[in-house]
């Protein structure tokens, strides 16, 4: 999406004068490499020779020493996971930065460690909690579309390091930056790369347009079957979304009683089962806390979250949620951080947090995984009628320097919904370009 604004600070004048230029970000498209080589891994934990034999695989070269004077990196994967003492940290230093000098354009830096509450010895759980501020600030300081990420994996989670590290590296997390993400040690087979999601029925809540309308094409373009739903006010635009994606649409208030059981029986009667629900549908009413009535208070939380926890005791019940299924929600800053006007908002998103910490826990002894993405300034109708200086904020206020794309988001959750995700449950991963607030 384009405005007035971003067409002059992208004029041939406006370059010519040196206003600085927002990197345009290498976002996945289908055939596409992994990521730019070489990659270098490096560090003595558990998982960097696999992950060097599986980067191999998919014709990314990998590379053990650190670039030499001239010499370029695609991505660099630090494995510091056997660390246990601060002194060891200074690998990070010592073979990081040297790599990350030598980062190409829209270049890549995965850390991956040990995570910390699987462990108990101070000195252990002290050096990997320090990897968290250490990647954080890496990805402050990058430029030109980089990114920095942490993965914190359990025991032996190769199925799962092999997962987010793959993510990270890949154009699919493109304004994912300053993550930490957590792995356990599900195991999962290997995953068709070009249409990982082939066989599986999702439901995508508020699809008729915006995000919701994206995921619903990504979700679709990696193979699933797409049931679009929305309210009837939105019939033809949910229409035309779902024969887009040659779906189904199904016309529902999310804050319906039957919801839950009109999802359930549709995906089941018209495509044979149900595998991955996404519950994007959300509404903002805003209002200083002091100025907050009924309606707003009630309909926010109507829509954005007690609906959620209404669908899913359908949803996971009999005949519902394959087991192996997902279920992602859409969760926002403004529930981590807070804002200005949106008590109502930032209260149900955050509620949404905790719904996904605890529904992750229950339903993990079926294969069920529960997560949430959490977006940042995204670029879409919304964000086009905040007024131009608050936008602009907004848009600016983080490490990537621009907004996101709706495309952002859905690619995160397309991730989620991989069957080569299962051991990623219970995380919120904000697609935010490493937004200030709440960082
Ligand atoms: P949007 O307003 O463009 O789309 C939301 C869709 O949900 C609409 O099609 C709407 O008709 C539908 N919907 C609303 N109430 C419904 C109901 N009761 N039943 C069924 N459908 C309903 O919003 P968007 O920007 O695409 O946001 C999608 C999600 O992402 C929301 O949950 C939002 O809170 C979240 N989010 C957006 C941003 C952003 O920058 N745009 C940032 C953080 C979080």
């Amino acid at each position: 999406m384009s405005d007035l604004f971003t067409t002059i600070v992208r004029s041939p004048v406006a370059r010519k004068v040196g206003v600085p230029q927002p990197t345009r970000l290498r976002r996945f498209e289908p055939g596409m490499p992994l990521c730019e080589g070489p990659v270098l891994v490096a560090g003595d934990g558990r998982f960097a020779d696999g992950i060097a034999a599986w980067l191999g695989g998919a014709g990314v070269p990998a590379v053990s020493t650190p670039p030499g004077e001239g010499d370029k990196v695609g991505a660099v994967v630090l494995d510091l996971s056997a660390a246990t003492d601060p002194a060891e940290l200074d690998q990070l230093r010592l073979l990081g930065a040297p790599a990350v000098k030598a980062l190409k354009r829209n270049g890549r830096v995965v850390v991956v460690g040990t995570d910390p509450t699987t462990l108990t010895d101070v000195a252990a759980v002290t050096t990997q909690r320090a990897l968290e501020g250490a990647v954080r600030s890496i990805g402050k300081e990058l430029r030109g579309g980089a990114t920095a990420n942490l993965v914190l994996a359990q025991g032996d989670a190769h199925d799962g390091v092999r997962s987010a590290v793959e993510f990270l590296l890949s154009g699919r997390s493109a304004y994912v930056d300053g993550q930490v993400i957590r792995v356990d040690d599900s195991t999962s087979g290997d995953v068709d790369a070009l249409r990982p999601l082939e066989g599986k029925v999702a439901v995508v809540t508020g699809a008729a347009r915006g995000i919701g309308a994206e995921i619903a094409r990504v979700l679709s373009r990696d193979g699933a079957t797409v049931v679009a739903v929305d309210l009837p006010a939105a019939g033809d635009s949910l229409a035309a979304v779902a024969n887009d994606v040659r779906g189904t649409a199904l016309q529902l208030d999310v804050t319906a009683d039957d919801a839950g059981g009109r999802i359930v029986e549709h995906a089941t009667a018209r495509h044979g089962g149900l595998d991955i629900v996404v519950h994007n549908a959300g509404i903002t009413r805003d209002k200083l806390f002091v100025n907050m009535d009924d309606d707003r208070w009630r309909s926010v939380m109507e829509v954005n979250l007690r609906s959620v926890l209404r669908m899913n005791e359908a949803i996971l019940g009999e005949g519902g949620l394959a087991d192996g299924g997902r279920i992602v929600c859409v969760a926002s800053i403004a529930g981590i951080a807070g804002n200005r006007g949106q008590t109502n908002y930032g209260a149900s998103k955050a509620g949404v947090i905790g719904l996904v910490t605890a529904l992750s826990r229950q339903v993990a002894d079926r294969g069920i995984t529960v997560n949430a993405v959490a977006p940042g300034f995204i670029e879409t109708e919304m964000t086009a009628r905040i007024p131009f200086a608050t936008r602009e904020i907004g848009r600016r206020m983080n490490s990537l320097q621009q907004g996101g794309h709706p495309k952002d988001v859905a690619e995160t959750i397309a991730w989620f919904a991989q069957p080569g995700a299962a051991a990623v449950t219970g995380q919120v991963v904000r697609v935010c370009g490493q937004s200030l607030l709440g960082a």
